[in-house]
């Protein structure tokens, strides 16, 4: 995953027909500020009103995914965001002047083809990738989906069709760009023969043809040209899924497990994510502190690390090692202590003439400490901690140069690869500050 927003670097253009509703459109990729998030924008009506791609907007989700406002629609714009969501476009504005993007060729590959050309540039912020720590579900008749916590997107698909020429189809991947470009966005939409004249009655598939849509016809497979792949009906659920998650409004990092699923199931999910994510105190794991490696810990019969050993078991370094030595290293408790001097460059701005340890500085070093109690030898050696949030944070009294800070965490609960640690900076035995932080172990 990238760590900072992109947009385009310039904006390009794409015409065709909208699949649904058959009407020509002309397609621009926009930049846009930082924070702006995907917004598509009708430029044929009327003060061009601005759609975000948000699931709070989504007002359809039969056999495409339909964003909206008031009466303002715009239709099937999943292909567009699994492009975007796959490449890291972050900030981006739509126009369209019609109320669908052109179909293409009913995959992903024309919007890759697109991105490309305009290029990305990064804007300088952070880039939120949403993460859970639990998973979640969404079930639905025959159709399942399931997100497991993981670091980076990977989905894995089953599908299998009561008729037609379908067998059943596996495909999982980890996503990123190559991964999609090559082999997710150019697997083309299906749709089978005998829903064809149903979906004409619903005023469907108005641009569908077999330039742009794949159609399994009982035993057979019409297609223009050859399949792309020999699974690539399976592959082409994994692009809706890609793009659908998006309207999360940020990148999704987790292990999605889907078995038969549609826009709805997609949506829905998406939609339990929203909240969850809605909740989280801090910033996810991706954009918090750094994180704590370990190696196998160099701890001496009394628990104790020195500065050297120390340097071993975490990747920070000078100015940001918040911690001199380790006094004790057990399974649940961790005792470090951290000599503040007059000579931390932080201190010449924090504050002239009146110098004060900036309190995120006090719970970088709980953080630290927190960090090698949990990677310390047995099954976490090598890996990795991820401060991931911060409860009950209260910083007490102030921390100047000569103090001598001892910081204290302790292992409170630990399930699977999370763990929640009780922090406290002392000085002189008495509390400055304190804090319960969670952990994500990975590795
Ligand atoms: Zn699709």
């Amino acid at each position: 995953m990238f760590k900072q927003q992109q947009t385009f670097k310039k904006s390009v253009s794409f015409s065709g027909v909208g699949l649904h509703t058959g009407n020509a459109v002309t397609m621009t990729f926009k930049p846009a500020a930082v924070d702006t998030g995907i917004r598509f924008k009708r430029t044929d009506l009327d003060d061009q009103p601005e759609i975000e791609a948000l699931v709070a907007n989504v007002v359809e989700t039969t056999r495409g995914t339909t964003i909206g406002k008031g009466n303002i629609r715009v239709h099937t714009i999943e292909h567009v965001m699994a492009a975007f969501h796959a490449l890291g476009v972050d900030n981006a504005i739509v126009e369209l002047d019609a109320n669908e993007p052109p179909v293409g060729d009913g995959s992903a590959s024309p919007y890759v083809k697109m991105i490309r050309e305009a290029g990305l540039v990064e804007q300088g912020a952070q880039r939120e990738v949403a993460q859970i720590t639990e998973p979640i579900w969404f079930k639905q008749g025959d159709s399942t989906v399931v997100m497991l916590p993981a670091d980076r997107l990977q989905v894995s698909c089953t599908i299998s069709f009561p008729v037609g020429g379908l067998d059943s189809q596996y495909f999982s991947l980890g996503v990123d760009r190559e991964s999609f470009a090559e082999q997710i966005a150019p697997c083309r939409t299906f749709c089978f023969f005998h829903e064809v004249e149903h979906l004409m009655k619903a005023g469907l598939i108005k641009g569908g043809s077999l330039e742009n849509a794949i159609i399994v016809r009982g035993e057979s497979v019409l297609t223009q040209g050859a399949l792309r792949f020999r699974d690539e009906f399976v592959r082409h659920k994994i692009l809706d899924i890609i793009g659908d998650l998006y309207l999360l409004g940020r990148p999704v990092a987790a292990q999605i497990i889907a078995i038969r699923p549609g826009h709805t199931v997609n949506y829905e999910l998406t939609k339990q994510l929203a909240v969850k994510a809605a909740k989280r105190p801090s910033p996810p794991a991706e954009v918090a502190a750094a994180p704590a490696k370990a190696t196998p810990p160099p701890v001496s019969d009394t628990g104790e690390v020195d500065s050297v050993g120390l340097l071993k078991m975490v990747p920070h370094r000078y100015p940001f090692v918040m911690l001199d030595r380790v006094l004790k290293l057990e399974e649940k408790k961790a005792v470090a202590i951290k000599n503040v001097s007059i000579n931390e460059p932080y201190f010449q701005g924090h504050f002239p003439g009146h110098p004060v340890m900036p309190g995120v500085l006090q719970l970088e070093a709980m953080a630290q400490c927190g960090g090698i109690m949990l990677l310390k030898g047995g099954q976490n050696a090598g890996k990795l901690a991820y401060f991931m949030s911060a409860d009950n944070v209260k910083f007490r009294k102030p921390v100047t140069p000569g103090d001598q800070l001892l910081i204290e965490a302790e292992l409170t609960a630990q399930r699977r690869n999370i763990g929640r640690a009780k922090c406290t900076c002392k000085v002189g035995g008495e509390v400055v500050s304190e804090a319960e932080l969670l952990f994500l172990i990975h590795g």
